[in-house]
């Protein structure tokens, strides 16, 4: 009989499973699900979705917007048992019908011809396609629409799509910033179009400006789109009235947790609770971290999971705690790891 070697993967899952059962080993679990049968069968579980192909889209080396900010994410929230809690699902592939309601048909018809059978095509200083990129910004859209499905379905309370690239700076026909698609706005635009929303949030804490996002939603009062952003940097854009549905806070350099909680409850929670979203979306980014070098803002972990509790907590009293997060930047792997993990310990209710 030939040697079969065992499923490295099937392994680790199964010593940390057995270590989620002791609660001594783990200070960041609080679910009362305890027990030998698996959690996975007694809870409504969030949602985890990923792919391995948005991981085989690269831009060269030391481009710090890389394929192991994805491995860094899902080692720190294995290890911290967090994956337990949650069901993964493999992003699916988003259609033209679907990026046409964010995009134009022309720019999405460009940007598919422009895939290169090998080496790169440059779309801006810092943005590039390799032959995978196409794939992978199809399925970083496509974990957004399938989080719309399974939130509004009933089948999950929450999502985080674990995906790459990031989307917030691709505007309706540009793409730039290490941005293709705007996977936020195309899930945003299918939660409105085909499951019939009136009303969705879009929160954005990355440290640079969301400006696709705004350039998408400028005008379209179903979205309320919320931002901080740190001024004077990349894509130097946000400081401008763009209307009654955008809700702009830039705060300058180094201005720290206190200014950041400070602009999320003075002008996040009061335009929110206004709004009575059916649906929040939030494009996180995790590059305000005071050790990622991206920025200046001078944010700690602590901001991450104060700010998601803030926003879990307006979605339980507005919409049935329903919360779609995408990752967006972030690039200092550890800080990224460990601000993901807070971020999602709140998003799964384990806090
Ligand atoms: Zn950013």
């Amino acid at each position: 009989m030939a040697y079969e070697p065992p499923d490295p993967y099937f392994s680790i899952q199964v010593v940390l499973y057995q270590d989620a059962l002791n609660p001594a080993d783990l200070d960041c679990i609080s679910l009362p699900v305890k027990g030998p049968e698996s959690p996975k069968e007694l809870v409504l579980l969030p949602a985890f979705i990923t792919h391995a192909d948005c991981a085989r889209h690269e831009m060269g080396a030391h481009h710090p917007e890389c394929p192991e900010r994805l491995g860094a994410i899902n080692d720190m929230l294995l290890v911290k048992g967090l994956l337990d809690y949650m069901n993964t699902y493999d992003a699916p592939l988003a259609t033209t019908e679907q990026l046409a309601r964010a995009h134009s048909t022309s720019y999405v018809s460009e940007l598919m011809d422009a895939s290169p059978l090998e080496g790169y095509h440059r779309v801006d200083p810092d943005t590039e396609m390799n032959p995978f990129t196409l794939t992978a910004a199809l399925r970083a859209a496509g974990a957004a629409v399938q989080a719309t499905d399974l939130v509004l379905s009933g089948e999950v309370p929450t999502a985080f799509c674990c995906v790459r690239p990031p989307g917030h700076h691709a505007e309706r026909s540009a793409a730039m910033g290490f941005c293709f698609f705007n996977n936020v706005a195309v899930g945003i635009r299918h939660a409105l179009s085909a499951h019939g929303l009136e009303r969705v949030a879009l929160i954005d804490f990355d440290v640079h400006h969301g400006n696709g996002s705004e350039d998408i939603f400028r005008g379209d009062e179903r979205v309320l789109m919320c931002s901080i952003f740190e001024q004077g940097i990349y894509p130097f854009s946000g400081d401008d009235a763009n209307g009654p549905n955008m809700v702009n806070v830039g705060l300058p350099s180094r201005s720290g947790s206190n200014a950041f909680r400070d602009a999320v409850t003075r002008h996040w929670l009061p335009a929110l609770e206004a709004f009575k979203p059916q649906l929040i979306y939030i494009s996180a980014g995790f590059d305000g971290h005071r050790e990622d070098d991206m920025g200046n803002l001078g944010l700690v972990e602590a901001d991450y999971e104060w700010v998601t509790q803030q926003l879990l907590s307006l979605a339980r009293r507005h919409c049935q705690g329903r919360v779609i997060s995408c990752l967006e930047g972030g690039y200092v792997l550890s800080p990224l790891a460990r601000s993901v993990s807070a971020h999602v310990k709140v998003l799964i209710g384990a806090d």
